[in-house]
């Protein structure tokens, strides 16, 4: 007896000494992960308060922009490793990058989540946020682009412009932010600096001014000639771990290779009749100071119309590199702080409202678990204080922000003060969700909104003082989520409400029918990195629905439709009347909103209570279309007559408008829109067969095949429903050799024949 207890006693201590040491390895690990590149934080984070808030006009708040793989992370682990923020270079296919900092990313090798770094570059403080590239995300892109005064286009100089690129640009432009491009992977066997130009123009619309010429090519690209000041970069690297932090700048003289020399001075005198053509400052001084000396042109004058040009947008400087081969990424640092725009240089009018007063953005949020929500702002004027309160103006709520930090990837670093045109990470806001407008107090956005009024001039656009947030797409995916058991409910409540408040394109309801919880996302990823999280960050195991497309609805026909409901409840009897006309509008598929509108006499013989109970009636609705309970799109409803007894209450004559609303509808012969996605595949021309033929299998349309290289590239349209598992089944069809991306491109009416088979599929017939 003695002996067993004695025996279990041992086991189990044994076994707490194994699960002590056990954890204490693994915190070591950890510990080891994050040291090897913070390390040598406590040093130069004094420095980095000493320059806490520097000059407006050496503040640049850049992001990096491309398709999945053109090379952001590796580009931006260069540019932390020069600038001095980090001691050891970090490798994406090692997976110990700063900015992927999430676990997923880690292993995915994919950029998620922008993470915001902040670095100085000689004497400029950069405010770097790394933008995801992965078309699942493109909304963390265009959140992150409405904070941005610049960016940085990064291509695959083999590749040119691919398809997530242009969505970008496309965001770029709306948001006025002028960009810099760099064309790396020059070392690639591949790399075609003629073929990209010529893909920015005529995918892009841009104009690219041309800053460098490569000097050797593939393997042998060793470093650029800049084209301002006739100066060789040469990276003469020894060994291939070389750092490239030191690199050799000579001026371009006889002794170097007539071929280069010949190629330089040609492409130096097209930038600077190129830049004359698009900067009248720099034509006029061309001509009076010059005349047709290009050899004599200042590389300084040529600089600041280089600059011009780009903060017009009329031009975008490029650049060439190889980030991975530690090659041109300090040039590309000088262009930053060179031609990309200081906040003050950006309009942002809204700011004039406010003279002086504090006036923030809050961009993002993450959900910390010590710290609690973390919100980044954007601060557009004004000084941010930590220990104060602040307005939010969009939740109308004072809070309290107890700390201020400075981003430093999942580092942060405490201040004191932060000023106009800084990015700043605060602790303490609880609030807050992204896309919110930070004041100083109630106070201070009424006296901007005086200001806004009496100042004329766009006076309805800024007379809420609030700062426009993101728009988020619609989801077209779903699945219902499951707790492991009913007690774990109110935790995935509580998961499901921080991850949505880090990210409005997730969106969370409960079907009314089944009471389920539903998740409704960008993409397969995306939902699929949501469940992630929550058994990551939140430790709950939950189970996932299959994935379903969102459909829409629509109708074919006008119908007319009259219903009476005659209900007694208690004592009370309720008698309603509605004669109502539903028919299709114009461009439903494209995405027309739902139109509601009363008969004439209607308007006036309405008491506002009973026309909002109709507008209940039509809108509840509008939310479920009469053959598969989707959303409807398009439709137009004229109320003609409503009537009812007295003392029929408000809920009775909504119930009433909606019953007689579902037999109008079904009248009109219901009809199912699809989301139509946009595909393009690039694949090697003997693979091209076999991809097409799996296309026509998925109901897809080839818009058009394009030769890159030894590749094809294929567009495509394809709906949706047929798209599930494609990323697998592309890799087994082409072992790997192909890349594709996906976008939506518009909803679509699905003919007869496909819609039956859906609805059998749903009803489970089939
Ligand atoms: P991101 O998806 O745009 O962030 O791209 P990554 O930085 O993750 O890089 C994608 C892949 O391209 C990785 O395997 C990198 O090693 C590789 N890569 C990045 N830069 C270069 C480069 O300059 N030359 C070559 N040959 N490969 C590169
Ligand atoms: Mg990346």
């Amino acid at each position: 007896m003695r002996v067993t207890a004695c025996r279990a006693l041992s086991r189990m201590l044994w076994g707490r000494y194994l699960l002590t040491t056990g954890l204490q390895c693994c915190r070591w690990r950890v510990s080891c992960h994050v040291k090897r590149h913070y390390s040598f934080l406590p040093d130069d984070v004094k420095s980095l308060k000493a320059v806490v808030n520097p000059d407006i006009s050496k503040i640049r708040n850049i992001g990096i922009m491309a398709h999945i793989d053109a090379g952001k992370t590796t580009t931006t682990e260069r540019m932390l490793y020069y600038s001095g923020y980090t001691r050891a270079l970090g490798d994406v296919d090692d997976g110990d990058t700063v900015t992927d900092f999430m676990a997923q990313e880690r292993e995915r090798g994919i950029t998620i989540q922008s993470a915001a770094v902040t670095f100085d570059w000689k004497t400029h403080r950069i405010n770097l946020i790394d933008t995801p590239g992965h078309v699942d995300f493109t909304l963390e892109v265009e959140r992150s682009l409405r904070v941005l005064d610049g960016a940085v286009a990064v291509f695959d100089a083999s590749a040119g412009v691919e398809a997530q690129t242009v969505t970008v640009w496309r965001q770029a432009e709306k948001h006025h932010v002028p960009c810099v491009c760099f064309l790396n992977k020059m070392d690639k066997p591949a790399a075609n600096l003629s073929f990209s130009i010529e893909s920015i123009k005529q995918k892009l619309k841009a104009n690219p001014v041309l800053l460098q010429i490569p000097v050797g090519s593939g393997k042998r690209f060793s470093g650029v000639v800049d084209l301002l000041t006739n100066q060789k970069l040469t990276w003469n690297q020894t060994s291939t771990r070389d750092d490239g932090q030191t690199f050799e700048s000579k001026a371009l003289d006889q002794s170097d290779e007539p071929e280069l020399l010949r190629e330089v001075g040609e492409a130096r005198a097209a930038l600077i009749e190129q830049v004359a053509d698009l900067d009248d400052e720099f034509a006029e001084l061309l001509l009076t100071d010059f005349g047709d000396d290009f050899d004599a042109v200042s590389s300084v004058k040529l600089q600041e119309a280089v600059r011009r040009v780009t903060l017009a947008r009329k031009g975008v400087p490029v650049l060439c590199g190889s980030s991975l081969r530690n090659k041109g990424v300090q040039p590309l640092l000088d262009a930053i702080t060179a031609y990309l725009p200081a906040p003050n240089e950006r309009h942002h009018d809204l700011v004039r409202w406010y003279e002086g007063d504090l006036c923030a953005l809050a961009f993002k949020v993450l959900h910390d678990k010590q710290r609690g929500p973390l919100v980044f702002l954007r601060i557009y004027s004004g000084t941010l204080k930590p220990q104060t309160a602040v307005y939010n103006i969009n939740r109308n709520s004072v809070e309290r922000m107890s700390r201020l930090l400075v981003p430093f990837a999942d580092q942060h670093v405490e201040i004191q003060s932060m000023t106009a045109g800084n990015i700043a990470l605060t602790v303490g806001l609880k609030q807050t969700v992204t896309g919110d407008t930070i004041v100083s107090s109630k106070a201070s956005a009424a006296a901007a909104a005086r200001r806004a009024r009496d100042g004329g001039g766009a006076v309805a656009e800024y007379a809420s003082v609030v700062l426009s947030g993101v728009e988020v797409p619609e989801p077209v995916f779903f699945c219902t989520i499951e707790p492991p058991t009913m007690a774990k409910q109110a935790d995935l409540e509580n998961a499901l409400q921080c991850l949505q408040r880090e990210d409005p394109s997730l969106k969370v309801r409960v079907d009314p029918d089944s009471g389920q919880t539903i998740l409704c996302g960008m993409g397969e990823l995306h939902i699929e990195i949501v469940h992630d999280r929550i058994r990551r960050e939140y430790g709950i195991e939950t189970h996932l629905g299959p994935l379903q497309v969102a459909y829409r609805e629509s109708i074919l026909l006008s119908a007319a439709a009259t219903d009476t409901l005659d209900r007694t409840v208690g004592e009370r009897r309720h008698v309603a009347t509605v004669e109502l006309r539903v028919a299709p509008l114009d461009g439903a598929a494209a995405g027309a909103s739902c139109e509601l509108a009363f008969a004439e006499n209607l308007e006036t013989q309405l008491s506002p209570d009973m026309k909002r109970a109709v507008e209940n009636g039509v809108h509840s609705s509008y939310h479920q279309g009469p053959l598969l309970g989707y959303p409807l799109q398009g439709v137009a409803t004229l109320i003609q007559s409503v009537h009812m007894e007295p003392g029929t209450s408000a809920a009775m004559v909504s119930a009433c408008v909606s019953r007689c609303m579902l037999k109008a509808l079904r009248l009109a012969r219901g009809q199912v829109l699809e989301p139509v996605m946009s595909l393009e595949v690039t694949v090697g021309e003997e693979l091209l067969g076999s991809v097409l033929g799996d296309l026509a299998q998925r109901r897809g349309t080839v818009r058009d095949i394009q030769s890159r290289h030894d590749d094809k590239v294929l567009l495509a349209t394809v709906p949706l429903a047929e798209m599930r598992d494609y990323s697998t089944i592309l890799r087994t069809l082409t072992s790997g050799n192909a890349t594709f991306s996906l976008e939506l491109d518009t909803y679509e009416v699905m003919n007869q024949q496909d819609q039956s088979t859906l609805l059998r599929r749903m009803s489970g017939l089939l």
